[in-house]
């Protein structure tokens, strides 16, 4: 595989992150292997503290933050003392 051959893909069946490369159709993994852990690293360490304003491909806009959560702050504010995550209601 040629370094420039690698591509990097969301999983269709799951929310892991590969890199590899794709077969001639763009769909199908010739090779592959899991870099989810290295991609969230470098998420972190790209977005940490701030916002971005991104224009993607298909022309659709969004806004990428990462904010740290400290001890307590991941709480749910609904009142049910969940994890936010963890909460239905998500408020
Ligand atoms: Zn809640």
């Amino acid at each position: 595989m040629k370094i420039d051959e690698i591509r990097v893909a969301k999983g269709s069946l799951s929310d892991r992150i590969y890199a590899g490369k794709l077969a001639k159709n763009n769909i199908e993994w010739l090779q592959k292997k899991d870099i989810t852990n290295d991609f969230l690293s470098a998420v972190i360490e790209r977005f940490a503290g701030f916002t971005e304003k991104i224009t993607s491909s298909d022309g659709k806009t969004y806004r990428i933050s990462v904010r740290e959560i400290k001890l307590g702050d991941d709480l749910c504010h609904c009142g049910c003392g969940k994890q936010y995550e963890e909460c239905k209601k998500k408020k």
